[in-house]
């Protein structure tokens, strides 16, 4: 176990470098938790060490804690795995209070060694927690270095006396938006947030720590001196008052109360302000158990942190040579494809982009200039950089510069006609070896292959819009697609820093099939006479970020229309058209969404939103009688999930870990839950059955229970029990 060593320098600094064998990046573990403790021991109590830095052996300083860590010790402490969670928690708190304590005399703070935290880069979560307990932190002056406490968005919150510490510190106010949305800043941004002390060049880090501690620098901790005050004043102060007030109302407001992490947070800082620091401590640590032991967490921790990482490292990549790819040519510069254009640019990635006319490449291309001068406004990217992303771009109507692509990806017209006819001209120039994606959302995979030379090297890279903040790509392998074009796709993602979820060809893949249900099932509610307000309060209570009219005013009512009509014209007397009067109303009405500045929603000149247009209720009146919340929100809910159900069941998906991050990063499902799979898994198999038997008395077959489900009711399964640590849909 060499994850930390101590080394004395002649000068009498004991220095304890963290370096985790075997990671580009430190974690900590509870074996490395426990090591730190004992080398901090050793050079407290030894004479010779008069001040002590912890720094790292990486560029980086630690990207924070092991969270596989909290599902063993529920594993561990079966029985009781509150008090196992609590325990440890607690360990953490000694251990760094006893770095922040230094060896000082509790009545007078005398004695004590200073200690200096010397971070060469990146440093979260504990990675932040461990230097807030140290008496001053330094930064290296690392722009791209990130500083900060992103727990939050992983479910959870500062559990290390981050929380305490950074409040106290800054004051509750200052903190909020570091702890609340986890904002993470670079080094010269967290010295002028007043999160670290000093930054300084990267060759004078260790120095200039050094330096300090062996300064006899004045050590001990404001709030362990008598008469501190809390930065922005304590609850009972009036101006904390209003911190406090305001800030309640925020945390509700912006989550809906559906995400218990963030209001524990609030009030482990509420609380813990009134008392004094030993015990804000442990009020963090209940609160902090109190959030680990709710079943969001643990499913937001598992989707979004564990699987997520899992299959961006390419859990379900098979098992063939590096794919990487050296030059993407891409189809059709619109949207899609100048946001593919960039995005590979931006990763290193040569592009060749190309379009029907001049004029459309270089549009596309501009999209990466206006992006890059964006970030040049922002401060955040040089010139240079700028330059030498667009020297990456190549933007042409001539097929020959494809020649030497090893990577297609086409995003031309939603058209089985033009997409062989681009097919074809691709493959007249690019080699044997060259893998060909189609960027469709609606065309079967296996049909565009039949255009192709070679359907194993034929695939689908299903990007979402804006290519460049949607972080999910779908890979869709047709009934031939072989190993190497799913490697190539899953490496290009790996490349350009996205999260791919692979699956099987079926009508809209599997995201596109899940959230088309959710918008169906709120449309369909407006002509039941459901108030609109009702509908998308329901929804964001629930915990999605629009409601389904929302939805369909940003993806726009005309292409609502056009996968209306091609579904049933594919499915025939099988389509349910239930929603298809309230959809075809509004396009006639010349209503599209936020593209018209008219929707489902009213909007100002400006295009910004009003509130839902009363046209709708003019033709739609509302019922009487209003349904309750829990039974729209149900209703919501289950078309979505029931769908993700299905497409397990016919294979589409794999694997329930691909599908409930794909839901989360895809479509936005209700990040609270984990996922379909694990809201289902919280709600428990035999009342998700219950509740599909309710709903399809009350609505309709499209609720009926998927045999699946009902299978794993009967035996009161979970889906992440029934299909394993590995996940593997068998
Ligand atoms: P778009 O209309 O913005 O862009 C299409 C581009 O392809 C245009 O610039 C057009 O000039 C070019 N083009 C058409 N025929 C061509 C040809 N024969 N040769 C070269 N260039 C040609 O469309 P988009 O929204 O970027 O969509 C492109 C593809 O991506 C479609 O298959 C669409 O289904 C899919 N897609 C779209 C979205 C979305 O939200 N817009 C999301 C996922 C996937």
């Amino acid at each position: 176990m060499t994850d930390f060593t101590l080394k004395i320098d002649s000068d009498g600094v004991g220095v304890i470098t963290w370096d985790t064998v075997g990671k580009s990046m430190n974690v900590m573990s509870r074996d490395s938790m426990a090591l730190l403790n004992d080398l901090f021991d050793q050079a407290l109590n030894d004479d010779a060490v008069k001040g002590i830095v912890i720094t790292s052996g990486k560029d980086s300083f630690a990207g924070g804690m092991d969270l596989n860590v909290l599902a063993a010790i529920r594993e561990e402490y079966k029985d009781d795995p509150a008090k196992g969670l609590f325990e440890f928690t607690m360990n953490g708190h000694h251990a760094l209070r006893k770095i922040e304590r230094a060896g000082m005399d509790p009545k007078t703070n005398k004695g004590g060694k200073p200690v200096a935290a010397a971070l060469p880069g990146t440093a979260l979560g504990i990675g932040l927690e461990v230097p807030l307990a140290c008496h001053r932190i330094f930064a290296a002056d690392n722009p791209k270095a990130k500083i900060g406490l992103p727990e939050i968005m992983v479910g959870i919150f500062p559990g290390a006396g981050g929380t305490t510490r950074l409040v106290r510190k800054m004051g509750a106010m200052a903190a909020s938006p570091l702890l609340l949305e986890g904002k993470l800043n670079n080094p010269q941004g967290a010295l002028k947030a007043g999160v670290i002390d000093e930054v300084v060049p990267a060759d004078e880090l260790l120095d200039a720590a050094k330096a300090w501690v062996l300064s006899e620098p004045k050590i001990v901790k404001p709030w362990d001196e008598k008469g501190y005050k809390m930065p922005g004043g304590a609850p009972y102060h009036p101006a904390g008052f209003m911190t406090f007030v305001g800030a309640s109302a925020m945390v509700n407001g912006k989550t809906q109360g559906v995400y218990p992490a963030a209001k524990a947070l609030l009030s482990a800082v509420y609380e813990g302000a009134l008392v004094p620091f030993d015990t804000a401590l442990k009020i963090e640590a209940r609160y902090f158990t109190q959030v680990l032991m709710n079943p969001s967490s643990s499913a937001m921790i598992r989707s979004l942190f564990i699987n997520k990482e899992a299959l961006e490292k390419g859990a379900n990549r098979p098992d063939v040579a590096d794919q990487k790819v050296s030059q993407v040519g891409i189809i059709g510069a619109g949207m899609m494809g100048a946001g593919i254009a960039l995005v590979s640019a931006l990763a290193g990635i040569k592009v060749v982009l190309i379009d029907a006319k001049q004029e459309a490449a270089d549009k596309g291309k501009d999209y990466t200039a206006t992006y890059m001068d964006k970030g040049i406004t922002r401060k955040k990217v040089t010139a240079e950089k700028k330059e030498a992303v667009l020297g990456l771009i190549n933007a042409t109507t001539d097929y020959a510069a494809l020649k030497d692509c090893d990577l297609i990806v086409e995003a031309v017209f939603e058209d089985v006609g033009v997409k062989a006819d681009v097919t074809a001209k691709v493959q007249a120039v690019t080699g044997p070896d060259c893998v060909f994606a189609t960027n469709t959302s609606t065309l079967p995979i296996t049909e565009l292959a039949k255009a192709a030379k070679d359907a194993e090297k034929f695939i689908g890279i299903h990007f979402f819009s804006p290519v460049d903040k949607m972080m999910l790509v779908e890979i869709i392998k047709g009934v031939k697609t072989g190993d190497v074009a799913v490697a190539k796709a899953l490496d290009f993602v790996r490349q350009i820093r996205k999260t791919p979820i692979v699956v099987n060809d079926e009508r809209f893949f599997y995201a596109n099939r899940c959230i088309i249900p959710y918008i169906n099932e709120g449309i369909r509610m407006v002509k039941e006479g459901v108030e609109p307000a009702l509908i998308e309060n329901a929804a964001k209570l629930v915990g999605m970020p629009l409601g389904p009219l929302q939805l369909t005013d940003e993806t726009s009512i005309d292409l609502g229309v056009k996968i209306a009509k091609a579904t049933k014209a594919a499915m025939g007397d099988a389509y349910d058209d239930a929603q298809d009067e309230v959809l075809f109303w509004m396009f006639d009405e010349g209503r599209l969404g936020r593209k018209s500045n008219s929707g489902f929603y009213a909007y100002d000149e400006k295009g910004k939103r009003q509130g839902l247009w009363e046209g709708l209720s003019a033709k739609y009146p509302t019922a009487d009688e209003q349904p309750d919340l829990i039974d729209v929100q149900h209703r919501l809910l289950f078309a979505q999930t029931l769908e993700a159900v299905r497409a397990l069941e016919e294979n589409v998906l794999e694997d329930i870990r691909e599908g409930d991050v794909g839901a989360i990063l895809g479509w936005g499902f209700a990040p609270w839950s984990g996922g379909p799979f694990s809201w289902l898994d919280i709600i428990g198999s035999p009342y998700a059955a219950e509740r599909c038997d309710q709903l399809t008395e009350m609505f309709g077959e499209r609720f009926k229970t998927p045999e699946l489900l009902r299978e794993m009711a009967d035996k009161n399964q979970s889906f992440y029990g029934r299909f394993g640590v590995k996940a593997k849909a068998a």
